[in-house]
């Protein structure tokens, strides 16, 4: 008897020592130490320094030690003042992550039937409306890596591209002698969506290759010129889709060459800035011919190269971003290992705190306290970064 009485003290004893050690852990903040997984050891001290900041605030309110009348409130009020400096509450209460990541998409042909590498009418459609809802907009390649994300705050920046100028990116109809756009086209859905919802905003690139970008050769000058005038960009995709993984450093410049030369045949001046890389090869040296070459006097110059890649770019802003080799996610449902459109918003859904969250002033750079160590100072130019206990 009185061993069963030692064994039920000793069992109650147990669970009191699970039950604190587990109320314990729960205000150890698990959200915050998802958020820096995987970040680096930089990150890791400053969750610490953030615990312990956020310990030392309980203490004070719980135990009112009196040795000050200092309210509760007018301390915390201090505090965050001293580490928010003048962010104001209304940006605040978004949670603005400009160091978060973004979601570069990469589509192909837009069309019948839905396939690994093309989406339906429907289906792109669905994914705009979608996007929106999950508070997407969209921005401009260029505007990415030039760090000029101009959204309103708490919602996230989204580029879209379309690799190899398919018929179904963008194609006329002759009606009645009349040239019309085919309304289920990628160019006449972003625009009609666009119309529906103003605030998402109008940007795509079209990666596009020669002699024949949307297949219908008569209208390539009017096709070039269309996208141009409507902020649009037309991006490279070696002047005959080239594996440059495969090539030698004078075959990789030609490629890249000749198509600033056939881009200004169709629309004078136009400066092409960016690259996708066919099959995503990427060539095993010469890497630096991606950024900049020239080829019998044609020089060129890129701002942004994509990969295939499977996973979201870091922020433009953050010190590991590379914008020679920007990786996308594949806007598609089928055969997507994981890793395709959905997965990713799912990814985002869940975890809101890897997200780019702008605060919708591009004068500044807002972030978590805890992610400032991954902060490219040498970006912000005349901009500045601002900081916030999370
Ligand atoms: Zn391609």
């Amino acid at each position: 008897m009185k061993k069963k009485l030692q064994l039920l003290f000793y069992l109650f004893f147990c669970l009191l020592l699970l039950s604190l050690s587990i109320s314990c852990q729960l205000q150890n903040f698990p959200g915050e130490k998802k958020a820096a997984s995987g970040q680096g050891e930089a990150v890791n001290q400053q969750e610490k320094d953030n615990d312990e900041h956020e310990y030392g605030k309980k203490d004070k309110t719980e135990k009112g030690t009196g040795e000050k009348e200092v309210t509760p409130a007018e301390k915390e009020g201090e505090e965050l003042e001293e580490k928010q400096g003048l962010i104001p509450p209304e940006v605040l209460e978004h949670k603005p992550n400009e160091l978060g990541e973004i979601m570069i998409l990469m589509y192909h042909e837009i069309g019948y039937p839905e396939s690994e590498w093309r989406r339906t009418p429907e289906n792109f459609r669905r994914d705009l409306e979608t996007l929106y809802e999950q508070g997407y907009r969209a921005v401009s390649l260029t505007d990415l890596v030039r760090g000029n994300i101009n959204i309103p705050a708490g919602t996230s920046p989204v580029v879209l591209t379309f690799d190899d100028g398919n018929k179904g990116n963008f194609y006329y109809l002759e009606k009645n002698s009349e040239l019309e756009i085919a309304p289920d086209c990628a160019v006449a859905i972003m625009e009609s969506f666009r119309k529906e919802k103003p605030d998402f905003g109008l940007a795509a690139t079209f990666f596009i290759y020669y002699p024949n970008p949307f297949r219908e050769p008569r209208y390539i000058e009017k096709k070039l010129n269309y996208l141009a005038a409507k902020g649009f960009e037309i991006g490279n995709h070696t002047y005959g889709h080239a594996d440059l993984s495969r090539l030698g450093s004078g075959e990789i410049q030609r490629e890249l060459a000749q198509h600033v030369p056939k881009t200004r045949e169709y629309v004078p001046g136009y400066e092409v800035n960016s690259l996708a890389l066919p099959y995503g090869g990427y060539p095993r040296e010469n890497f630096e011919l991606l950024r900049q070459g020239a080829y019998e006097g044609i020089t060129y110059r890129n701002e942004a190269v994509l990969l295939v890649g499977s996973n979201p770019s870091l922020s433009p802003f953050h010190k590991n971003f590379n914008s020679f080799r920007l990786p996308r996610i594949r806007a598609s449902e089928l055969k997507t290992d994981g890793v395709g459109l959905y997965d990713w918003l799912e990814y985002f859904g869940q975890n809101p705190h890897k997200r780019y969250i702008s605060d919708g002033d591009t004068r500044y750079v807002t972030a978590p306290e805890s992610w400032s160590d991954f902060l490219n100072e040498t970006v912000l130019g005349e901009n500045e970064a601002r900081f916030y206990v999370n």
